[in-house]
């Protein structure tokens, strides 16, 4: 069986007292499904996080990481800190790094195998533009993500492995994808998988789906057979709101 997962991306938000409070309220929620619960907290509060969440049911990880595993990289973060607070699962290659931050598919490949080679899980992100979506290119460009991401990998690296599909013109904005888009696509990635790594890894691997995902609309995007989850940005800054994700399975 696929886990389901619903992650939160805090993004660059929440300081300290911000991070103390949520963490209060989350604290506060009930879960009903039995989806994993994770937040991805900026760096400098992943540690508090950690300590604050050590009992419970909510796993804390990182939002990016350095493919080096130490040195002269200033300004930048490696696995081994990242597991040294507490850290197991990181995301990588989100629409925003990609597109704010120039990373590049052979930088998140690099990424990908540190973090496999640290025995951390990688949620590893992708996703099409609008222009790309318009001229019919969105499978083209999301396989090529994938190819060239982690086709790489050996077999028994995809256990550490999970998805995130992010259409870039639903990140933030208020669109979503359409459950039915969601689906198609999902089923798309899973094929590719399968045709590169066979069936029985293809079926294993845990694809979320990211782009406004909300409480009103969590439901039917999740009732859909290839989505396995979520990563939610804007609507994980509220405990509340983040719960009703959660518990939309
Ligand atoms: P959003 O962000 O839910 O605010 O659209 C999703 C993401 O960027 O992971």
């Amino acid at each position: 069986m696929r886990k389901q997962i619903v992650a939160g991306n805090w993004k660059m938000n929440n300081d300290l007292p911000e991070t103390e409070d949520l963490i209060l309220s989350l604290k506060k929620q009930v879960k009903t499904s039995n989806a994993e619960v994770m937040i991805a907290p900026c760096f400098v509060n992943l540690y508090h996080a950690y300590e604050a969440l050590r009992h419970q049911d909510i796993e804390v990880a990182a939002q990016n990481m350095h493919y080096a595993t130490n040195g002269a990289f200033t300004g930048e973060v490696s696995a081994d800190m990242l597991a040294s607070v507490g850290i197991k699962t990181v995301i990588l290659g989100h629409s925003e790094r990609r597109a704010y931050f120039n990373e590049s598919d052979e930088d998140l490949a690099k990424k990908v195998d540190t973090a496999l080679n640290k025995k951390m899980r990688a949620i590893f992100c992708f996703g099409e533009e609008l222009a790309d979506r318009k001229s019919n290119n969105h499978e083209k460009v999301v396989e090529e993500r994938i190819k060239n991401g982690l086709f790489h990998l050996p077999n028994e690296a995809w256990k550490s492995i999970v998805l995130a599909y992010e259409p870039v013109w639903a990140i933030g904005t208020g669109e979503t994808a359409s459950p039915e888009q969601a689906q198609e696509m999902h089923a798309f990635i899973r094929k590719t998988l399968a045709n590169k790594y066979g069936n029985d890894i293809a079926d294993e691997v845990s694809i979320l789906y990211g782009g406004s995902v909300k409480p009103n609309n969590a439901k039917e995007i999740f009732s859909k057979p290839d989505v396995d989850g979520g990563l939610i940005g804007g609507a994980s800054l509220n405990a509340e709101d983040f719960y009703a994700i959660v518990n939309a399975f």
